[in-house]
């Protein structure tokens, strides 16, 4: 028996664990201090009453013979593949049902989907990057090209023509950086995927925190991407499904590379390997396109934007140059004074009692780079800016 070395070669991830080690270090030392997290990228509102309330029917029909369910289709229930395909017709992209297969969140496809590839394909991933996109190709020995993302492109690289790819990943909304292409710059992308018959993976897990009407939520609504681009979405940051776990991926049919419907394969190897979301859960991710979810939903994600919304003003106060804030529960700071990472990291947590995440741990362009997310208690993220502001200003 062998085991795959390509697992070996990953580089092991301390950011996290080092984080929650400094974390509890610092607070053993000082118990009386009050540290507040703006680190983890993980939501903390609850599930809204329109998800709960659905998830309870669902639970009820499954405890009944006439109503109980088992294997569910494929693709994923037509009920939540309809529900999808009008919230895209919202943002003006005609989608059929069968284009949209449900998944137990955007990290398990986002790693599954590399099953129907090639692993010839040369692959050009960001930096700094969700390792995720950087990981699972490493893990099948596919080596991977990185796209410099810095100060001088506020963290939205663009195509070079002279660069070779076949897979494209492109996050936006972004994470770690917030920051979030504008309708020109992904036609920009799409241009450059057609001419290097190149396909986009596009990571849209942050689509609903796009606020301002002229940039686009989907790739889709480019035109064009719909044979050049698969799309991944998640109801994590939507509508706190974190620990509920559902998402959707979109194969459009006019996706087609070496005379294949890319679609048919994805469809094969789910159908292989996967066999679908709870029935309860997919009820529950249902409910958010109602009226009242979208609402409920929506509200909670303004309680998230209006804390971003005061991280931004706090940092434009003292002058830190930043990206995200706005169409992203983000911000992605410049340490200041030319600090480092993880130099900042320790004086804020030292002097201000605020946790964030150092951006060299997304990569070696984070370096000297900073995230603060807007998940928190609003009340704790206002006191986290002052003190913040009092320390570097
Ligand atoms: C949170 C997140 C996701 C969502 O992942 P799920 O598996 O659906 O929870 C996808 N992409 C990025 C960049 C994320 O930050």
């Amino acid at each position: 028996m062998k085991i795959n070395r390509h697992y070996l070669e990953l580089q092991e991830s301390y950011l996290f664990s080092t984080i929650a080690k400094k974390v509890s270090a610092y607070t053993a030392a000082h118990p009386e201090k009050e540290v507040i997290r703006m680190g983890i990228g993980d939501v903390t509102l609850p599930l809204c009453p329109a998800v709960v309330c659905a998830m309870q029917r669902a639970v009820a029909e499954m405890g009944e013979k006439a109503t109980f369910r088992g294997y569910g289709p494929e693709q994923g229930y037509a009920f939540l593949r309809e529900a999808i395909q009008s919230h895209y017709a919202g943002y003006g992209v005609a989608l059929s049902a069968d284009e949209i297969f449900i998944s137990d969140g955007a990290k398990s496809d986002l790693g599954n989907i590399l099953d129907i590839f090639s692993l010839e394909n040369r692959v050009l991933v960001p930096n700094p990057v969700y390792p995720v996109y950087v990981d699972t190709n490493l893990m099948l020995g596919r080596p991977v090209t990185y796209l410099n993302a810095g100060e001088e492109n506020a963290f939205l690289p663009m195509p070079d023509d002279t660069v070779q790819a076949d897979l494209i990943y492109l996050c936006s909304p972004n994470n770690p950086t917030g920051a979030a292409y504008t309708r020109e710059q992904l036609a920009q992308w799409v241009d450059y995927a057609q001419k290097q018959h190149a396909l986009i993976l596009f990571d849209a897990a942050y689509e609903a925190f796009v606020s301002d009407p002229a940039l686009p939520h989907s790739i889709y609504e480019i035109e064009g991407a719909k044979s050049c681009a698969i799309e991944f979405c998640s109801f994590s940051k939507t509508a706190g499904f974190t620990g509920t776990r559902c998402g959707y991926t979109v194969l459009p049919q006019a996706l087609q590379f070496e005379g294949v419907q890319l679609s048919k394969l994805w469809l094969r190897r789910q159908t292989t390997k996967f066999n679908g979301v709870p029935y309860i859960v997919q009820r529950g991710a249902e409910a958010v396109f109602t009226p009242e979810g979208q609402q409920q939903v929506m509200q909670a994600i303004a309680y998230y934007r209006e804390n971003a919304r005061v991280m931004a003003q706090a940092l434009r106060a003292c002058g830190v140059w930043f990206t995200g804030g706005e169409n992203s529960p983000y911000v992605w700071m410049k340490c200041p004074d030319g600090m480092d990472s993880w130099a900042f990291f320790d004086r804020l947590l030292e002097e201000a009692n605020v946790v964030g995440t150092p951006g060299s741990g997304f990569g070696e362009n984070g370096e000297g780079f900073f995230r603060l997310t807007a998940f928190g208690d609003a009340e704790k993220t206002k006191e986290a800016m002052a003190r913040l502001q009092k320390l570097i200003s």
